[in-house]
């Protein structure tokens, strides 16, 4: 009984969204992320559900920025796995223009 309250406390305090530049993507994010991802490079974006455009690649990971919001990920593929991911933006909506030539936007 008491085991079950520890759980369920647990489960509502659990970190759902990252929110600052830097911070590491929760569970959660990943999991949609990984989710979404249809082998093409296509997934989508945890804040909003757009669809994330492939940027700059550096080994195994790369830059995904969303087409509808902006935001900003590194994330890192494993054998074909989402393993890593880190916020590389503030969440919330943003213009991506200055970054239209990194991430093929026309
Ligand atoms: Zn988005």
């Amino acid at each position: 009984m008491f085991g079950g309250l520890v759980e369920l406390v647990k489960f509502a305090c659990r970190k759902r969204r990252s929110r600052r530049e830097g911070e590491s993507l929760t569970q959660d994010e990943i999991d949609l992320i990984e989710q979404s991802m249809d082998g093409r490079g296509r997934a989508k974006c945890p804040d909003c559900g757009g669809r994330l455009l492939q940027g700059p690649t550096h080994g195994d990971d790369f830059n995904a920025a969303c087409d509808r919001c902006g935001s900003e990920f590194n994330l890192m593929l494993a054998f074909g796995e989402l393993m890593l991911g880190q916020r590389i933006s503030d969440r919330g909506p943003r213009k991506l223009g200055e970054r239209a030539c990194l991430y093929g936007k026309r």
